[in-house]
């Protein structure tokens, strides 16, 4: 079961991420968190990857590789693994694939949780915070009982820069054009699964753990 999981920001990809790492037993490998357990372990490439992300750079592919190849090659990942966040780039999966390969593995499922623009928009721009108390409700999960003001404290609401339209447009824009090149290379290899992200959370997830049932019986 070795699962690479992709999805805008947004899209609900770590809730799915957790569902599925449960109902098999296989670890939940995100970027950030290989990384900060790289650096613990003071491996030399943990140590690397440390220092670029302490200057505030991006890690570069051949220590993100050489982290994630490292990662695989663990005890807990025998009976498969979940990707989250990598690859991002097609070098990347190009040197997935690879690094697999030379285990004697390969990958059965690229998983898509395709949310549409103006969805992931709503989704991404509706928190609030409260000025006084600092409580956080959202416009569409979490409304608060009267728009624009705090149930807890009567204070007014406000929506961070971070999350507004203009902030949150531009950061899905960059975000599409890199998934949509890495989603013709998995189109391209055949092992793409699309699933509409758009339904409830629960419907997204019987639909992904059907196809990767599909596979394992
Ligand atoms: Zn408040």
């Amino acid at each position: 079961m070795n699962i690479v999981l992709m999805g805008l920001p947004g899209a609900g990809k770590g809730t799915q991420a957790e569902r599925i790492t449960d109902t098999f037993r296989i670890p939940h490998i995100s970027t950030g968190d290989m990384f900060r357990a790289a650096a613990k372990e003071g491996t030399s490439l943990g140590l690397e990857a440390k220092r670029y992300m302490d200057e505030g750079q991006l890690v570069p592919d051949r220590v993100t590789i050489g982290i994630v190849r490292e990662r695989l090659g663990k005890d807990d990942c025998a009976r498969g693994f979940l990707l989250d966040g990598f690859p991002r780039t097609v070098p990347q999966a190009e040197a997935l694939n690879e690094s697999l390969e030379v285990m004697g593995r390969h990958l059965q499922h690229v998983i898509y949780i395709r949310v549409e623009q103006d969805e992931l928009l709503k989704r991404l721009t509706g928190r609030r915070i409260c000025r006084d108390c600092g409580a956080t409700y959202h416009n569409v999960s979490a409304p608060p009982k009267e728009e624009g003001i705090c149930d807890r404290c009567g204070g007014s609401l406000y929506q961070r820069e971070d999350d507004s339209e203009e902030t949150v447009g531009k950061r899905l824009k960059v975000n599409l054009e890199q998934t949509q090149a890495l989603l013709d290379y998995y189109r391209s290899q055949g092992n793409l699964r699309e699933i509409d992200g758009n339904q409830p959370i629960e419907y997204v997830t019987d639909a992904i753990l059907r196809i990767l049932r599909s596979t394992v019986s």
